[in-house]
């Protein structure tokens, strides 16, 4: 993604506010715009909370719902905090914490045998592969 920034202040300037962040994540889950993850519609609205609201079925999304964020058991942060957390994954030469690579191993985006240590990762296409791997995906 050339829009992505390459040092610590650049990705300040991209992110400062919640709607560059939204609108970033919106981008990751939905590269070809939004799908509904409930019935698979493709329009809908975006409301002031930042909440998808399916034309198709009436139900609103979160851009992070049904997603290993969403899953995560950890108390609920405010979400541009929260938000930019997950964006820190992106960063080039970033590496997650143990408890990440366990998590992608989980969920089976990372193989079983992945080397924690030494294996190269390239956070960006796991965590696509990760978002995409829900889509269409009915919520519970
Ligand atoms: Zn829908």
């Amino acid at each position: 993604m050339d829009e992505y920034p390459h040092d610590l202040i650049e990705f300040e300037e991209r992110f400062a506010t919640e709607e560059a962040c939204l609108g970033y994540l919106a981008a990751l889950r939905w590269p070809g715009g939004f799908v509904c993850p409930t019935c698979g519609h493709t329009d809908a609205w975006t409301t002031k909370r930042g909440l998808w609201h399916c034309r198709g079925c009436g139900r609103q999304t979160s851009v992070t719902a049904g997603t290993i964020f969403h899953r995560s058991r950890k108390p609920l942060r405010p979400p541009g905090e929260y938000l930019k957390t997950a964006l820190l994954y992106h960063m080039p030469g970033f590496r997650p914490n143990e408890h990440y690579f366990r998590e992608m191993k989980r969920y089976g985006i990372l193989p079983p045998d992945f080397d924690e240590a030494n294996d190269p990762i390239d956070v960006f296409a796991v965590e696509q592969k990760c978002w995409q791997s829900l889509w269409h995906r009915p919520e519970k």
